[in-house]
């Protein structure tokens, strides 16, 4: 997912859809090119991803992060991505490729989902998104194109069943093109509340713990019921800390969280 400013749309590369639009592709075994757009890649995660792969493995977020990823910052913003650490091997392929494909097939991130195509949005001049634009990418060594199938982006995110994921990614771009902004004084994105903010988009056992065992629920207002979904659904938990990010950055308030 990716905000765009108006007058760069024409400059960005591949070709552009509304949702309803048709585009040429199928992606199936039978391809020489089969997995291997699963080597050689940066696979940005979102939290959502982090969050759905690492339930599918068994792992603790803290141990996700320290297994599976890299923090990078991108230029232009103040805030780490998260992105999927490659095998070591000659090819640099995805660790959950296997000889029978992706491991993590039903989970897998949204960005996989999609492939070739890029979620983006149009927004107006109050950063409101007033329009789900895609655009198609495939490599250069991607046969899919070539295939006679056709279908619209929104008739295959459904088939992708991405549509889960994109409630909680069009929110990540939301925070990502705030991140654009210096959010922390000049204080760097190692300070103090960068990592607390950190801590609630990439660890959410560390942020039930911040919630529930700490002074929180008797610092802020939270709306009806948000509370206990939140103590028992990691998805609401994460929606809550997408929240609470905005409040304690920008003061925005949402129906979940607002200041006492
Ligand atoms: S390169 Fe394209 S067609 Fe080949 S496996 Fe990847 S997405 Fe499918
Ligand atoms: S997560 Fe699965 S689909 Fe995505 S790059 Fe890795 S192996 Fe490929």
């Amino acid at each position: 997912m990716r905000y765009l400013e108006p007058d760069a749309i024409d400059t960005l590369d591949g070709q552009r859809l509304t949702g309803h639009e048709a585009f040429r592709f199928h992606c199936h075994g039978g391809l020489a090119c089969f997995n291997r757009c699963c080597r050689n890649v940066h696979l940005l995660l979102y939290p959502f991803d982090l969050l759905r792969l690492k339930r599918y493995l068994g792992l603790t977020a803290a141990e996700f992060l320290e297994r599976h990823t890299d923090a990078v910052l991108r230029p232009g913003s103040f805030f780490p991505d998260l992105l999927l650490r490659m095998s070591r091997d000659d090819e640099g392929s995805c660790p959950f490729l296997g000889d029978s494909g992706c491991a993590v097939y039903p989970e897998r991130p949204d960005v996989c989902r999609l492939f070739p195509l890029q979620q983006a949005a149009l927004c107006d001049a109050g950063g409101a998104p007033v329009e789900a634009l895609y655009f198609l990418r495939p490599p250069p060594f991607c046969l899919g194109p070539r295939e006679t199938r056709q279908r619209t982006p929104e008739a295959y995110c459904r088939e992708q069943q991405a549509g889960t994921y994109h409630p909680l990614t069009r929110k990540w771009a939301e925070l990502w093109r705030r991140f654009q902004q210096d959010p922390w004084a000049g204080a760097g994105p190692s300070c103090p509340q960068a990592r607390m903010v950190f801590m609630a988009l990439y660890n959410l056992e560390e942020f039930h713990r911040f919630v529930f065992e700490s002074s929180f629920l008797k610092r802020f207002r939270l709306g009806p019921g948000v509370a206990a979904k939140a103590r028992s659904s990691e998805e609401e938990l994460l929606h809550l800390a997408m929240d609470w990010v905005q409040l304690l950055l920008w003061r925005v308030s949402s129906a979940r969280i607002g200041l006492r």
